[in-house]
C-alpha cells in the first residue's frame, strides 16, 4: 500500500516551536521579515533609513526620511491586537498542528484566553 505523504509529513515538534517562536522577540522577527524580506521600506516614500521605536510594547519602525511610523503588525492579521504575538503564533501552531480540527474551548483552554478570543 502507498505510503500517504500528507500524513507522514515532518511537522513542527513543540519543542522546536518554543526555540523558534516561543519569545515575543522570535515572532516579531518572523514576522519582520515576512513583512519585509530585503529590510524594512517606508510604506509612505520607501526609504529604508530608519529607527526602531517600542509603542506600548509594540516595535514600531520610523523612517529616517520622512518620519512616517509603522507599526510591525500594522496591515497585518495581528493589526489592533491586544494580544502578544507569542500567543498569536502559539495559537497559529496549535491549530496547524492537529489533524482533526481544535475546538474554540480548546483553544481558550490551551492560550488561557477567553472564549470570544479564541
Ligand atoms: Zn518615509
Amino acid at each position: 500500500m502507498p505510503m500517504n505523504r500528507i500524513q507522514f509529513q515532518p511537522g513542527l515538534s513543540l519543542p522546536a516551536f518554543l526555540e523558534q517562536f516561543g519569545a515575543e522577540t522570535h515572532g516579531e522577527t518572523a514576522l519582520e521579515r515576512a513583512r519585509w524580506p530585503e529590510g524594512f521600506r517606508c510604506p509612505h516614500c520607501g526609504e529604508a533609513g530608519h529607527d526602531v521605536l517600542r509603542q506600548r510594547g509594540r516595535k514600531t519602525f520610523q523612517c529616517q526620511c520622512c518620519r512616517v511610523q509603522t507599526a510591525l503588525i500594522a496591515g497585518t492579521v495581528f493589526q489592533s491586537t491586544p494580544l502578544v504575538l507569542t500567543l498569536w503564533f502559539l495559537a497559529i501552531y496549535l491549530i496547524s498542528q492537529v489533524k482533526t480540527g481544535l475546538s474554540a474551548l480548546a483553544l481558550k483552554r490551551h492560550l488561557g484566553v477567553s472564549y470570544p478570543t479564541a
